[in-house]
Formats: C-alpha cells, sequence, structure tokens
C-alpha cells in the first residue's frame, strides 16, 4: 500500500526538470518486504521504456553477478537515486538528487530491509535510515568497463553472499 502510493507520487513527480525528457518514471521494483535492497543511480533508456530498473545493459551484467553468487533478484528490491532518465544520460544534478532522494528514504523505511546496497558514487548520496546497514560499492556500468573496478564490484557481491549466507530469505 505504502509502496504503491510512493509510486503514484513518483509517476506523478515535478518536483525537478527530469519528468520532461522521460516516457516513464522508474520507481523501482521487488518485493515490498525484500530483505536485500539494491540501489542505482537513475534510469536509463531502457529503463525509461519499460518503467523497470536495472534491464539494460548494466541490468544484464547485474543479474549474472546476482546469479553468481545465487542472489535470487526476484527477492531483491531494485531502485535508483533518481526515478527519471536525465537527458543524455548524464549525470543527474544535486539538486535533482535532493528532490528524489526523500522517495528512496520512504521506500527503504518501507521496506525496512536488512542491507541496502548502493552502486556508484551518486547512490552513495543516499539517505541513511537507522537500523540498516549500507554497504557502498560500485556501479555495474564502471564495474563493466573497467577490469580492477569489475574485480572489486564482484568481490563485494560475493562478499555480501558469505556474510549473509546464514540469511536465507535472498539467496537460493
Ligand atoms: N543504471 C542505473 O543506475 N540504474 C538503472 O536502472 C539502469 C542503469
Amino acid at each position: 500500500m505504502v509502496l504503491e502510493k510512493l509510486n503514484n507520487q513518483v509517476k506523478n513527480c515535478r518536483k525537478c526538470r527530469l519528468w520532461q525528457y522521460a516516457k516513464n518514471a522508474v520507481p523501482g521494483e521487488g518485493p515490498a518486504n525484500a530483505k536485500l535492497m539494491i540501489v542505482g543511480q537513475n534510469p536509463g533508456l531502457e529503463e525509461a521504456k519499460t518503467g523497470k530498473p536495472f534491464v539494460g545493459r548494466a541490468g544484464k551484467y547485474l543479474n549474472k553477478v546476482l546469479a553468481k553468487n545465487g542472489i535470487l533478484r526476484e527477492k531483491v528490491f531494485i531502485t535508483n537515486i533518481v526515478k527519471h532518465l536525465s537527458p543524455e544520460n548524464r549525470k543527474p544534478w544535486p539538486d535533482e538528487i535532493e528532490a528524489c532522494a526523500p522517495y528512496l528514504k520512504a521506500q527503504i523505511k518501507a521496506i525496512k530491509p536488512k542491507i541496502v546496497v548502493l552502486m556508484g558514487k551518486v547512490a552513495w548520496e543516499a539517505p541513511r535510515v537507522e537500523g540498516i546497514m549500507y554497504l557502498e560499492t560500485y556501479h555495474p556500468s564502471a564495474a563493466m568497463r573497467f577490469t580492477k573496478i569489475r574485480k572489486k564490484f564482484e568481490e563485494d557481491f560475493n562478499n555480501l553472499k558469505k556474510r549473509w549466507q546464514s540469511f536465507h530469505h535472498f539467496c537460493a
């Protein structure tokens, strides 16, 4: 219920300029009681077309890394700190992040995951909610491009899996 209401607010949001450039807002998707939440920067073209997060190239790579670590994507709530595509896929501007971050905070408060993984510098700016563990890693787009970053990104997910192996809620 809370999430549905938030989704509608995001879809009708005019708090910054970005709504003008996207076909769809991308509020995020996943179970309302997900134990793991993954947060990226903002939707790209594919995501804006479909209204779903991480369905393009970066998403396909992320799916692979999740699967490799036995993490079921359908058990994870996946979203972004900024919910709209930006022109030419540029980095969201500070006022756009500031305008959009309260939606993420409200999602975290509603879902109450155990862990929130923040992918990339923009996502690292996510508002923190007390009692929830946050992990900062790189963005999958950077991981796809640079070997060193890819190693670290994959290691981070591997550590996440190891750390939480006893915690079967989001593992296969
Ligand atoms: N990159 C992101 O940061 N988020 C998406 O949803 C897709 C690509």
